[in-house]
């Protein structure tokens, strides 16, 4: 048997998908790509949708140890997103044809940011004449919450479990009872109860884990019957407890992130390969790693892309991690340089649509 057979068998096993992540040669990393572009354009086609994506506000009540807009990061200058201005961004995606947007921000789950959201939410299906799909990424909520935001029209939610393996994501959050793991897998549980597509994801090359870590995200992803992924490589913030660790242990040199280049493209082919009908994004933390790092991630398998649409001068405060792109630049520059990078791959843009994953309507 050749060693790219195991591409084409229909039942992989669990060790068939670590043997996939772990390749590391060119030639096989390009046969794995190609033959996950190949599931991608007969099940979701060769076309790429668009998350016009908001960051509205950076302040958050938690303090995930990786993470640029953590609590605890002092120098970060806090802000929120006037209404207005959220209304006129999402204007702007809806008359550039965005199709969707997704509304994203730190986590605070009082009762004024809830009736905000919710506000928000019914502004724009009114301004979109509720032609706009909506997507929230706003964290861990009371099922209330969620259900009043999906009453009001957002009807995709994403939030990701980080990791599927509980011990590892103990040691990436503070242990004083407001990360727990178990609790953001119920959330996504919940959220399927109330009818929202559901997005989850991982981050991938996090220090302490391991290929069978990866082989369990893509597991976990099926067990919990997941519509939307969102997953990209783990990046360095340098002023974080796990930034300062792996800068300080020397695990951030240019080969280890070439390393979580390759292994986040593999885990996006993999993905594709194991669920053929679900979204896959090809996040902006790939290009934090490789100038076409998102190009990349469309041919190995992801048909979402998310512009950012953030005010430019907001830009600056929302830094998830070093390096991340688009930060100079305006919502108008990247919507020309997406649609050019979509070019590039053979695929094309769904201007206009919400571009739904099949899974949700092959499950419901
Ligand atoms: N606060 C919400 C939450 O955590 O679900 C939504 C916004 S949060 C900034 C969105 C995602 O950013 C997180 O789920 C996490 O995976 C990602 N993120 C944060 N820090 C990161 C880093 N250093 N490298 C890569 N991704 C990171
Ligand atoms: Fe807050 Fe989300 Fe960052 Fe965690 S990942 S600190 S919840 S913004």
């Amino acid at each position: 048997m050749g060693r790219t057979d195991i591409l084409y068998k229909k039942h992989k096993t669990r060790q068939d998908l670590r043997t996939l992540l772990s390749w590391t040669d060119p030639d096989l990393c390009q046969a794995l790509y190609a033959a996950a572009y190949d599931v991608k354009v007969r099940n979701v086609g060769a076309v790429v949708y668009y998350r016009g994506l908001i960051e509205f506000s950076n302040e958050c009540i938690k303090n995930c140890r990786y993470c640029g807009i953590r609590r605890g990061n002092t120098s970060v200058k806090r802000f929120r997103t006037e209404r207005e201005d959220i209304l006129s961004m999402a204007d702007w995606t809806y008359r550039n044809q965005y199709g969707s947007i997704t509304l994203q921000s730190g986590e605070r789950q009082d009762e004024e940011f809830i009736t905000y959201v919710e506000g928000l939410i019914r502004d724009i299906k009114t301004l979109s004449h509720g032609e706009l799909g909506i997507t929230l990424c706003v964290g861990e909520q009371e099922d209330r919450a969620y259900e009043r935001w999906f009453a009001a029209g957002a009807h995709r939610y994403l939030l990701r479990i980080e990791t599927g393996n509980p011990a590892l994501y103990a040691t990436l959050h503070p242990q004083d009872g407001h990360h727990v793991w178990q609790v953001r897998k119920q959330c996504l549980q919940t959220l399927r109860r109330i009818g929202y597509q559901v997005g989850t994801g991982d981050m991938i090359g996090l220090p302490g884990q391991t290929l069978d870590d990866l082989v369990d995200d893509i597991l976990f992803y099926q067990q919990m019957d997941i519509d939307m992924i969102g997953m990209g490589p783990y990046v360095v913030h340098h002023n974080t407890p796990v930034g300062k660790e792996v800068l300080q242990a020397g695990l951030d040199s240019e080969a280890e992130k070439r390393r979580r280049l390759r292994l986040g493209l593999n885990m996006i082919a993999v993905t594709r390969l194991v669920l053929p009908d679900v979204n896959i994004a090809a996040t902006t933390a790939l290009q934090a790693l490789h100038p076409l790092g998102r190009e990349l991630g469309l041919k190995a398998g992801a048909n979402v892309l998310m512009p950012i649409v953030t005010l430019p001068k907001f830009r600056p405060q929302y830094v998830l991690y070093d390096n991340k792109p688009c930060v100079d630049e305006n919502p108008q520059q990247c919507r020309h340089c997406l649609q050019a990078r979509v070019a590039s791959v053979g695929d094309v843009v769904g201007f206009g649509k919400w571009g739904d994953a099949p899974h949700f309507f092959h499950t419901r």
